[in-house]
């Protein structure tokens, strides 16, 4: 197609996304156990059935779950091959549900009065569906691309990746081939900081998780007589050493552009030392970024009520600012919890290096959401939480965790939670902004 940008009768394309969420959703991906499979077959019969026979499945059960359905696949529209390609990536999979608290059937999704109901209505079918709304418009109007645009569906995402990005990473490092690309770890909202001003973020890094286990032991005993020996009340000293243990507010550069931004609109004062130490202390938001944090999350010790425990262990989430070394990490726990009979094991540790924020991808993001949303903030950040993106920065690709939608405060808290919901609008909204970015770059 000759110059100028394609007509698309965006009402249309919203209710056929409309009514691909709401089949998707209905796809029961609860994680465990996943069976992804159902999620991968759905996508591409809609690809075929749009003259885009280019998938690929890659089977990550390889018999050892049996029945298990481990799927992840691609879907490919070729470009002239003169840029390297573009990976629209999700995870299919979603978090289980906690049926009693919810007012709709989560898994139905059921529209009602502009909103599409259930899990995965943001966390993250309904970027899965704009991605795959932003190639089906292109192959319908055979709009000429440069790149290769890769849709990239993985397992088992919420349950770290074993079957999904870490299983491609070993058997398919192939696939790990892209200049760009766009995932969950970032999104808009609609209040930043206590002003209402529609903000995007654009994820560029992630913190590092840094899973501990304490296990405290002891000498077991009698419940009946005392001593100081005792497992559990060792594992509850260190525990609350850690609690009150304070930890600075550091501004990784990463994270530099972010607060400068919100500085030169009037959102945050200038971000001196003192100015985010102020903010951190009262924005559980602003410490996820600012600061190294830990969750104690499990504690497990003890069979009977008189019964004084030999062993107590208590699980720790941290979460590790770019750039920080895990070992000294470690370090400074041992240090804190000062007992040579509580042992700090590693769980699990991954790191991520940054995707740059000065990018073609980046340019192109900030120029589609202010075609929508004039007012709006392009933030370069960092996500508290960790994404597939990470294996794909590991490997050197500018991966951007950017979900076009703008969420009030109350939507953004039913992720992962109860009542999961995304209006219609949104949908169009992200659905417009995510094929605009797309084209441009590719075009
Ligand atoms: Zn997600």
């Amino acid at each position: 197609m000759a110059g100028g940008p394609p007509r698309i009768d965006w009402d249309a394309i919203t209710e056929e996304a409309t009514q691909l969420l709401s089949d998707f959703i209905r796809i029961d991906t609860s994680n465990p156990p996943g069976r992804e499979k159902a999620a991968c077959d759905w996508l591409a019969a809609i690809f075929r059935r749009e003259g885009i026979d280019d998938i690929a499945f890659y089977d990550a059960s390889d018999g050892r779950e049996h029945g298990a359905e481990r799927m992840n696949m691609t879907a490919t529209l070729s470009g002239d091959g003169s840029k390297p390609p573009l990976i629209l990536l999700n995870h299919t999979d979603v978090v289980p549900v906690e049926r009693q608290y919810w007012d709709f059937e989560p898994f139905s999704g059921a529209v009602t009065d502009g909103v599409i109901h259930g899990r995965g209505a943001i966390d993250m079918k309904s970027m899965g569906v704009m991605e795959l709304m932003a190639m089906l418009i292109i192959k319908r109007h055979r709009l000429r691309q440069t790149r290769d645009i890769v849709y990239m569906a993985l397992a088992d995402e919420e349950a770290g990746g074993t079957w999904g990005i870490e299983w491609v990473e070993r058997h398919h490092p192939e696939l790990l081939d892209a200049e760009y690309v766009i995932n969950e770890g970032g999104w808009g909202n609609a209040e930043i900081f206590g002003t209402r001003r529609p903000s995007f973020s654009c994820s560029i890094s992630e913190k590092g998780p840094l899973w501990l286990r304490l296990v405290a032991e002891g000498r077991p005993g009698h419940g009946s007589v005392p001593h100081p020996d005792n497992a559990l009340e060792r594992l509850v000293r260190a525990l609350a050493r850690v609690q009150a243990w304070a930890r600075p507010v550091t501004v990784v550069p990463e994270l530099r552009g972010y607060f400068d931004r919100l500085y030169r609109h009037n959102i945050l004062p200038e971000p001196t030392q003192g100015a985010l130490e102020t903010l951190a202390a009262d924005n559980l938001i602003a410490k996820a970024i600012l600061t190294n944090t830990v969750s104690t999350t499990t504690a497990r010790a003890g069979f009977k009520h008189n019964v004084i425990p030999g062993v107590a262990e208590a699980t720790l989430d941290c979460r590790l600012l770019p750039g920080q070394d895990p070992d000294a990490f470690i370090e400074q726990v041992r240090a804190i919890v000062d007992d040579p009979k509580v042992r700090v094991e590693t769980v699990y540790v991954s790191n991520t290096p940054a995707s740059p924020a000065q990018t073609e991808l980046f340019g192109i993001i900030e120029d589609a959401v202010h075609d929508h949303v004039e007012e709006a903030l392009v933030l370069p950040s960092v996500s508290a939480g960790f994404t597939d993106s990470r294996v794909f920065r590991q490997h050197g690709i500018t991966a951007y965790g950017f979900i076009p939608i703008l969420l009030e405060q109350e939507e953004a808290m039913t992720v992962h939670g109860h009542n999961e919901r995304i209006s219609v609008e949104n949908l169009r909204l992200g659905t417009q902004i995510l094929f605009e970015t797309v084209h441009r770059l590719c075009s």
